[in-house]
C-alpha cells in the first residue's frame, strides 16, 4: 500500500498518552508482576514501532504482536525486548522465529513434532503453552493433550517460557464465567510445574482483567486496548473501576473545497443528501478507503470547535460536510479527537457504526500517515 504524505490528512499518535496509560495501569499491579504490552495489529492501528518504543520507554517488560512478521519488523527496528506472537505460526517458520527471537504459542504435540523436523537453526524456540480455559479459540483443553507434548517440550528444541490463557468475558459485569476460566487456569498451569518445568511465567489478564482485578494478575499481564486509549469495558464497570485513560490517537484533515449550494441541491452518490436551505458545503479528502466507515454517514466532524454533519454517503477517498458558515479552503477538520472543548471519541464512532473501538482503530488504513504528537 501507499502512504499518502502529499494530502492534508494525518493521524496524530499521542505517544506520551500511551506511556501515561501504561504507567497508570502498572502502578496498581503487584510490584513483581511483569507487563507485556500488546502492540498487535499495528499497535491497534497506531503504528507498530512508534507504539512499541513508547510502551518500552514507559516501563513495559515484554511485547506481544499478532503475527511473526510484526516480530521481525520490531527486531529490524532494533527492539530487544522479549516478543510473543499471539497467533500460531507455521511449523516451517520455526527457524525464522528462532533467528528473530520470537516466542510463539504451542498447544499441539503434532505441531511440536513437525516444527522440530524443520529446525535447522541452533538455539531453542521460546514457547508459551496456550491453555483453552473457555475462550474456545486456540489452546489445549485436556491434560492428555498436554502430556503428549511433554517429551517434545523436553527434547532440547524448545524452551518453555510461559503458560497462558485468554479470557472471554473479563469485561462483563457478571464475573461467573471469568471466575470459571480463572479456576480452570489455576488447575491447568499446575500441570506445567508437575512435569518439572521451572521458571515458567503464568499470564491471563487482558486490559479488563488487569484493571479490574490487579491482585489476580499472576506473573504477567497482557494489556493492549487500554494502552491505546480504549476502555476495555462498558460504562457500568468503568464507574466501578474509576481509572481514567488518556486518548491516544486523533485524525485530522483540511478542507479542500468549499461552495454555496441552493436549497434542494443534491450532494453525494445516490442523491444521498439534499440541502434543506442555501448551505455551505465543504469537501474533505477522507473516505472509507482511509478507514472512515461508510456507515458514518449520519455522523459529524469538528470544524472551528463545533459539530459539522456529514452530508451524504461517504465516498472512497472523499466526503462532504455541511458548514455553519463559509470557511476557507485549508480549514482544519477533526474527524477523531479533540477540537476546542469538543471531542469525538473512538467509542462514539464505534457506537455509531455498531462495532467496538478496536475495529475502528484497526481499520484506519496505512494510507493515512501516522505522526507523533
Ligand atoms: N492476549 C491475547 C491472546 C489477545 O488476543 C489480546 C487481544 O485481544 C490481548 C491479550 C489484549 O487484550 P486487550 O486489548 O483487551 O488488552
Amino acid at each position: 500500500g501507499v502512504t499518502a504524505d502529499r494530502r492534508p490528512v494525518w493521524l496524530e499518535v499521542h505517544e506520551d498518552h500511551i506511556g501515561a496509560n501504561l504507567r497508570m495501569i502498572k502502578s496498581r499491579l503487584p510490584q513483581e508482576t511483569q507487563f507485556m504490552a500488546v502492540v498487535k495489529a499495528d499497535a491497534y492501528g497506531h503504528g507498530l514501532t512508534a507504539s512499541a518504543n513508547a510502551v518500552l520507554k514507559a516501563g513495559a517488560d515484554q511485547l506481544a504482536v499478532s503475527v511473526l512478521d510484526e516480530a521481525v519488523r520490531l527486531r529490524q527496528h532494533g527492539i530487544e525486548a522479549p516478543i510473543l506472537v499471539l497467533t500460531p505460526i507455521r511449523p516451517q517458520d520455526i527457524n525464522l522465529a528462532i533467528q528473530y527471537r520470537a516466542a510463539v504459542p504451542v498447544f499441539q504435540a503434532e505441531w511440536l513434532a513437525e516444527a522440530k523436523r524443520y529446525k535447522m537453526t541452533a538455539g531453542r524456540l521460546s514457547v508459551h503453552i496456550k491453555m483453552d480455559t473457555g475462550m474456545g479459540r486456540i489452546g489445549l483443553r485436556e491434560r492428555e493433550e498436554f502430556e503428549r507434548m511433554v517429551p517434545l517440550l523436553r527434547s532440547g528444541a524448545y524452551s518453555v517460557e510461559g503458560v497462558y490463557t485468554h479470557l472471554a468475558t473479563a469485561d462483563h459485569h457478571d464475573m461467573a464465567y471469568y471466575s470459571r476460566q480463572l479456576m480452570r487456569f489455576y488447575e491447568m498451569r499446575r500441570w506445567v510445574g508437575d512435569s518439572g518445568f521451572r521458571g515458567v511465567a503464568a499470564h491471563c489478564a487482558n486490559s479488563a482483567a488487569a484493571m479490574r482485578f490487579p491482585q489476580l494478575a499472576m506473573d504477567m499481564v497482557r494489556v493492549g486496548a487500554a494502552l491505546h486509549g480504549v476502555y476495555p469495558y462498558g460504562e457500568d464497570v468503568r464507574r466501578e473501576v474509576g481509572i481514567e485513560l488518556k486518548p491516544t490517537i486523533s485524525l485530522h484533515a483540511e478542507i479542500v473545497h468549499v461552495k454555496k449550494v441552493r436549497a434542494g441541491t443534491y450532494v453525494g452518490y445516490d442523491n444521498s443528501y439534499q440541502a434543506a436551505a442555501d448551505e455551505w458545503i465543504a469537501t474533505i479528502p477522507v473516505g472509507y478507503a482511509d478507514g472512515y466507515f461508510r456507515s458514518l454517514k449520519q455522523f459529524h466532524v469538528l470544524v472551528e470547535g463545533k459539530k459539522a454533519p456529514i452530508a451524504g454517503n461517504v465516498c472512497m477517498d472523499q466526503l462532504m460536510i455541511r458548514l455553519p458558515h463559509r470557511c476557507p479552503v485549508g480549514t482544519k477538520v477533526t474527524l477523531l479527537g479533540r477540537q476546542g472543548d469538543r471531542e469525538i471519541t473512538v467509542q462514539q464512532m464505534a457506537d455509531h457504526v455498531g462495532t467496538i473501538p478496536q475495529e475502528i482503530l484497526t481499520h484506519l488504513s496505512a494510507r493515512v500517515p501516522r505522526c507523533a504528537k
